[in-house]
């Protein structure tokens, strides 16, 4: 099968692959390849000017052996089909490492958010809602944030959900504002579990976590959260790679470290981390190319670490925060000079466990405090990274092919006591 640049096919791929040295045999793969179910709408818009406006929406369920789908939501103009399948895919495997009772799904809008007003961007959500209201479901599938999706879009969501049902559904998204039925470390899950990985990181490495060197590419919801915990825990944030409007893509450095929570506050005043008094602005190719560097977080989009980026990167370890942003080739090369990928599916795990404890507290009308929310949150995190560790160690294999493994094995057992397979 040839790849090129489609996600979708290199998952697919990769299923093929760990089936095969599993020995699991052609009807898992079968079962595997493509998801249970697709929806694509239309979703009519009236807009700020008076006129209707049409996007294309989807939303995909990949598997639900063991348990509804869950996933994020992503507002994107690149969205596509085959992107939302690969996401979804995904979703099944990062849920199975983790050992969390989900399936994987995804959804998502082609539209350019950064064009639509607030307004527009409630009634295009509430739009896609009517549009997959019977598609989803708390014990179906399981919406949450996603890339330029966030709170106050889960909460649009759930509020149209609970008109469509006549009453409050508070389980039907995750990642909702705490006052109305979110959990507590939610929001920053994601990039808080990147730094729980960061740290393992660093003890596998036998590197002490105040001399270990950090460059985050995308500073939004999953990057800034990473950065920021990293920081607080010593880890010296050499550079940060981020995406302008106005400026197209830019990094920036500064070899002391830079103070990730002046950024964040900067962030806050500019709406932007450009021209950042206390760092040197850089281009992309300077960032992929920084010598003072141990650990590489991308946490943008998928494909940003290309053959070239592999070939040239001086980090150690990759971890992997963004949903597939290293392509097939690219681990190839980076296996090749000895640098260790942390796997998506289980670097960035993190947004979907507190997910999970989202969802258990709606379900149950008891809610945890932030301290039962993160401490819960490291021991499910610590685990599946020594399961996959110690696997990829026992079978000397990369620790991205030891999770898909432990996944797929997880999934065909559960199919196989199904009677599904
Ligand atoms: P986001 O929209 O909050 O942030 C993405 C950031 O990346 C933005 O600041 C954007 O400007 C920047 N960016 C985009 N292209 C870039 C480029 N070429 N170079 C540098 N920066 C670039 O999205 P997010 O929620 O932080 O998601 C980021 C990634 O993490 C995605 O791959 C997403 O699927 C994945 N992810 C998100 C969550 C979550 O809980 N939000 C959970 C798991 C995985």
């Amino acid at each position: 099968m040839q790849c090129d640049e489609n996600p979708f096919l290199s998952v697919q791929n990769k299923i093929k692959e760990i089936c095969d040295k599993l020995g699991l045999g052609e009807s898992v793969y079968e079962l595997l390849k493509e998801p249970e179910r697709i929806l694509t709408v239309s979703v009519p818009v009236r807009m700020d000017d008076g006129k209707t406006r049409t996007f294309i929406g989807y939303r995909a369920q990949h598997n639900t052996v063991m348990g509804p789908a869950k996933g994020g939501i992503r507002y994107h103009p690149d969205v596509s089909l085959d992107e939302i399948k690969a996401l979804a895919t995904w979703m099944t495997f990062k849920c199975a490492v983790a050992c969390i009772p989900y399936g994987g799904g995804k959804g998502g809008i082609s539209c350019d958010p950064t064009e639509l007003s607030s307004g527009e961007l409630e009634r295009l959500t509430r739009s896609y809602v009517r549009k997959i209201g019977d598609f989803i479901g708390p014990h179906r599938d399981i919406p949450a944030p996603d890339v330029a999706t966030n709170p106050q879009v889960m909460a649009w969501i759930m509020d149209e959900f609970s008109k469509i049902k006549g009453y409050n559904v508070p389980g039907i998204v995750t990642g909702k504002p705490v006052y109305m039925g979110g959990s507590l470390g939610r929001n920053q899950a994601t990039g808080f579990g990147v730094s729980i990985i960061t740290r393992k990181v660093c003890e596998i490495l036998g590197k002490d976590i105040q001399k270990a060197r950090v460059a985050v590419q995308g500073f939004g919801n999953v990057g800034s959260h990473a950065a920021l915990n990293c920081h607080e825990c010593g880890v010296s944030v050499t550079a940060v790679a981020e995406w302008d409007k106005e400026i197209g893509t830019f990094a920036l450095h500064n070899s002391n470290g830079i103070d990730i929570s002046e950024l964040y506050l900067y962030r806050e005043r500019e709406g932007t981390i450009a021209n950042f008094p206390d760092a040197e602005m850089i281009s992309m190719e300077q960032f992929w190319a920084l010598k003072d560097i141990d650990i590489l977080i991308p946490a943008a989009m998928q494909g940003s670490i290309n053959e070239k980026v592999a070939e040239i990167t001086n980090a150690r370890v990759i971890v992997e925060a963004a949903n597939g942003p290293t392509v097939p080739e690219a681990d190839e090369i980076l296996s090749g000079r000895n640098i260790t990928v942390i796997p998506d599916i289980l670097a960035n795990s993190g947004g979907v466990i507190v997910s999970y404890f989202e969802w258990v507290q709606n379900l149950s009308n008891f809610y945890w405090d932030e301290e039962e929310v993160n401490t819960k949150l490291e021991c499910i995190m610590a685990k599946a990274f020594e399961n996959v560790y110690k696997l990829g160690e026992g079978c000397k294999t990369t620790m991205k092919e030891a999770a898909y493994m432990i996944a797929i094995k997880r999934i065909y057992e559960a199919m196989k006591i199904r009677g599904i397979v």
